[in-house]
């Protein structure tokens, strides 16, 4: 049986299957509804029932009290409705955001490749031969055998090449997705996965320069936004500051610099925090913030930033950004959590990405 979701203020009327979250329907109808770990743990998806019934799932009392139930509040990520139903969200319009509908794709593993020492490219061709529609930047959820949840993962190739995506997947210490891909999943291998997901690609029409600050398998989105610019003859300074720990670490080393010899308004700015003292490794030194910091001269004014890596990355360059007078207005980040940053991710106060 199935339900009518209402989404205030939008006025738009869309159908939710049977057992379907309000999250899930929307954004395969291509309404994109603020979210963040959709496990019902975080409270960035928190909406207002104006009207109708929900089964709160597995929303977490923290995330959404008693009192807000008693309010008319849901988590969107985990609430099925119980008959027809109309929520008021916080919808941002976003004049770059293409709001592709999330579908659902199988594919066949065509590539592995030991990246570094701890990530790995993998390829997929999907079985639809029109491919997934994505914004660079964007990262689908794949399903890993056996496994309750899907794992995000960047696309990491631009959109032009759709019909084959390439991921860049780190192992995670204790991961099950990570481990069985890095231990198990082999060239031929069948593959499900859904998206486009996410709010994290390039607002081109400001026509303001971006500046990519990346971390570890964090370069998976920038490089698909970067290819995509270049690709379009973007003419606007680019400046991509990627940081890894050693120099075996440091993947696409050799692409970025061609692509900088290439591209005039491409700069290209590589930084690592643990590279022994006696390597030949002759560039800078230390984290992705300081670096940045370094070659913009602490003066982040007139750019807009995009942060993508481990929590712990994403923070320390916002506040160098800050204090190099940039506005949170123009950072955008995409932070790569996992289980374990979920688990911490308790207080209903806790709303941005
Ligand atoms: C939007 C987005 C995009 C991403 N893109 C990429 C990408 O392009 N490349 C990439 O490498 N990664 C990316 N990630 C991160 C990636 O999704 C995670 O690394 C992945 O989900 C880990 O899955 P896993 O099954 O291996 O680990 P899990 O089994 O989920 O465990 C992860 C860690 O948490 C611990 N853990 C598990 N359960 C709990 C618990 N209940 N309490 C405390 N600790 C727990 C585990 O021991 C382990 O250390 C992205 C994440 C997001 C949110």
């Amino acid at each position: 049986m199935s339900f009518q979701l209402t989404i205030e203020p939008l006025g738009q009327t869309i159908e939710v299957e049977d057992g379907q979250t309000l999250l899930d329907a929307s954004l395969r109808a291509g309404i994109y509804l603020p979210h963040a770990c959709c496990h019902g743990l975080c409270a960035t998806c928190k909406v207002a029932i104006l009207a109708g019934e929900v089964d709160h799932g597995e929303a977490s009392n923290f995330a959404l009290m008693d009192y807000e139930r008693d309010e008319g509040k849901c988590l969107a990520c985990t609430a099925i409705p119980q008959s027809d139903v109309t929520i008021e969200a916080d919808v941002d319009l976003e004049p770059d955001a293409l709001n592709l509908p999330v579908r659902d794709f199988t594919g066949k593993v065509t590539r592995i490749e030991n990246l570094t020492p701890t990530i790995k490219g993998v390829w997929i061709r999907l079985d639809d031969a029109a491919g997934i529609r994505f914004q660079a930047g964007q990262y689908i959820n794949l399903e890993v055998p056996g496994e309750h949840h899907r794992r995000a993962f960047s696309l990491a190739n631009a959109p032009s090449s759709a019909g084959e995506i390439e991921l860049n997947i780190r192992l995670v210490p204790g991961g099950k997705a990570t481990s069985w891909i890095h231990e198990e999943l082999r060239t031929g291998d069948s593959m499900r996965l859904a998206g486009p997901y996410g709010r994290f690609f390039v607002r081109k029409s400001t026509r303001i320069p971006p500046l990519f600050l990346a971390g570890g398998s964090g370069l998976s989105s920038p490089r698909s936004m970067i290819l995509d610019l270049l690709e379009e003859g973007c003419t606007l300074p680019i400046t991509l500051v990627y940081g890894a720990r050693t120099r075996e670490e440091l993947y696409y080393h050799q692409e970025f610099e061609q692509l900088a010899a290439r591209h005039a308004n491409f700069h290209y700015v590589p930084v690592l925090s643990n590279e022994p003292e006696d390597s030949p490794w002759t560039g800078r030194r230390g984290f992705v913030h300081q670096a940045a910091k370094t070659h913009f001269g602490n003066d982040f004014r007139g750019h807009k930033a995009y942060l993508c890596g481990p929590p712990v990355m994403i923070d320390a360059c916002i506040t160098t950004l800050m204090q190099g007078r940039l506005f949170e207005r123009d950072i955008y980040s995409e932070k790569f959590f996992s289980a374990a940053d979920a688990q911490q991710v308790r207080s209903p106060l806790f709303r941005k990405i």
